[in-house]
């Protein structure tokens, strides 16, 4: 799918829209969630213009997408998260909001269900 430059995480990385640079490497930008669902809730983002997990996967270097995943292991262990939980939505209907590909770190508490019941 195509990738619109100007999504928010777009502007993060490019120091457009301010945020806390928790981890910062080659492969990825690590940031907390602006809406926490947890006590530790944080965003890892690949360096690249990847509009969703499927896109990374598919165009990403096995480079950029080791690098991205051992920069989000590294991430949750200088949050000191131990057992965490690991999300990406693929797309809107999985609950994507915005369209540069993200993992979700969520730690901090004894998490619940996977899915809340709706
Ligand atoms: P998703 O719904 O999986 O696409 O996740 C997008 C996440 O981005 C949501 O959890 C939002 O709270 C978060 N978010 C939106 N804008 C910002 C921002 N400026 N800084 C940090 N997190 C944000």
């Amino acid at each position: 799918m195509s990738y619109e430059t100007n999504n928010i995480f777009a502007k993060i990385l490019r120091g457009e829209i301010p945020t806390q640079r928790l981890y910062e490497d080659d492969f990825a930008l690590a940031f907390p969630d602006i809406a926490p669902n947890a006590p530790t809730h944080v965003l890892v983002i690949p360096k690249g213009p990847y509009a969703r997990y499927d896109d990374f996967i598919a165009l990403a270097s096995n480079a950029q997408i080791v690098g991205f995943f051992r920069a989000v292991r590294t991430v949750a262990a200088q949050l000191g998260a131990s057992d965490y939980r690991l999300i990406t939505n693929n797309g809107e209907g999985a609950g994507q909001s915005v369209q540069h590909f993200h993992a979700h770190i969520l730690a901090g508490k004894k998490l619940g269900a996977l899915l809340p019941n709706d």
